[in-house]
């Protein structure tokens, strides 16, 4: 028998696992699964009936191009489909870019409390991810420009960011597009871009992609559409970076029930406009009751909160433990560097109240 062993490349050992948030509160006679963004109203019915209607084509590969939800999406946002790609979830797009673009020896640049993908992706190409810091838990533009080096291939930068709910405006957007060299891709995760309140100076980055070469739109039917479980993204740049993303993803990277279920998702907006209105609603409600209760919610323009617990004697970590005993799943923060904080999904109305009781008790 041979003594060695295969051994992953340099760099890959060093990868913390993605921990996803709790599903399960055993014990408990309830679960309230509000540690993942997803949307409480679930998915819309004529997306439920289109993963249905592909039960007798599972024997069929899809359509590898995603033609039919491609152009869906183009019609919907006014965007050109030949500038869409599709993936398997935001993740694998985020994972395809990273492998392209960024190797060993080069950095991969994010803001101190981007999303945790962004890291992972870097380690996993054998790149070296860059934190750079923030002001009051919001990305700084400065900063951010300030860790551009020769080696910087990629920044990501999640708006509305994951998991502190903080906001990137357009004009703060323009500088930093202005200082970044053209060579290193902005990828603009907007994952949370329907949840942005009207009115607010944002733009996901469609105008932004038309205009820089170097900029790429990260989207999610995960969120406001509630197909998590589908695992469908997509994202929309010039066509040289379309080009190399078609070059190196899978010939059937998005599944048939998934393809299907988005393109009924895109061209039913109602659900879409619901769970927005209800986000609207609930997470101005929530925050308010959090604060009343002596905690520290930050500004948020997602599906979630994230709540800072100042007491020394009612921490973060016993919250969490105090809400799981209940049924109720938030999602820690230690490994976001933000262990005195929980972040929690908006849920539905008596979701959002149960989660007011439960802490009210817990702060007694
Ligand atoms: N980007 C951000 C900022 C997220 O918060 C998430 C999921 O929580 C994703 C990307 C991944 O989304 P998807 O389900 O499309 O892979």
């Amino acid at each position: 028998m041979s003594t060695l062993t295969p051994r992953p490349r340099p760099g890959i050992l060093d990868i913390a696992a993605y921990v996803g948030g709790d599903h399960k509160a055993p014990g408990a006679n309830r679960t309230l699964r509000l540690a993942s963004n997803e949307n409480p109203l679930g998915a819309s019915a004529a997306a439920i009936a289109a993963y249905r209607a592909e039960e007798g084509e599972l024997h069929r590969y899809p359509d590898g191009n995603a033609t039919e939800l491609r152009e869906a999406i183009a019609t919907a946002e006014g965007l050109e489909a030949a500038q869409i790609v599709c993936g398997a979830g935001s993740d694998e797009l985020i994972a395809l870019l990273t492998k392209a673009y960024a190797g060993p020896g080069d950095e991969v640049l994010f803001s101190a409390h981007g999303f945790l993908m962004y890291p992972i992706a870097a380690k996993t190409v054998g790149a070296t991810p860059v934190a750079a810091p923030e002001q009051q838990l919001t990305a700084d533009v400065d900063a951010l420009l300030a860790r551009v080096t020769g080696r910087t291939r990629i920044l990501y930068l999640a708006n509305p960011n994951n998991p502190t709910g903080s906001l990137v405006s357009s004009g703060e957007m323009a500088r930093l597009i202005a200082g970044l060299p053209g060579d290193v891709i902005l990828a603009l995760d907007s994952a949370y871009a329907e949840y942005v309140p009207e009115g607010t100076d944002y733009d996901a980055g469609a105008d932004l992609v038309r205009r820089h070469g170097n900029v790429v739109m990260l989207r999610t039917f995960s969120k406001i559409h509630g197909l998590a479980a589908l695992r469908l993204g997509w994202c929309y740049a010039q066509p040289p970076i379309i080009d190399v993303l078609n070059r190196v993803r899978g010939p059937f990277n998005v599944a048939r029930p998934a393809l299907a279920a988005g393109l009924a998702a895109i061209r039913d907006p109602s659900h879409a406009a619901a769970s927005r209105r209800l986000n609207a609603r609930l997470l101005p409600w929530l925050s308010q009751a959090l604060a009343e209760l002596g905690l520290e919610p930050q500004p948020s323009a997602g599906n979630f909160v994230l709540v800072r617990f100042p007491r020394a004697d009612r921490t973060a970590a016993q919250a969490l433990a105090h809400l799981k005993a209940q049924g109720i799943l938030v999602r820690g923060m230690a490994a976001y560097g933000l262990p005195d904080c929980l972040r929690i999904t908006i849920g539905l109305e008596d979701d959002c109240a149960a989660v007011r009781d439960s802490l009210r008790e817990f702060l007694a």
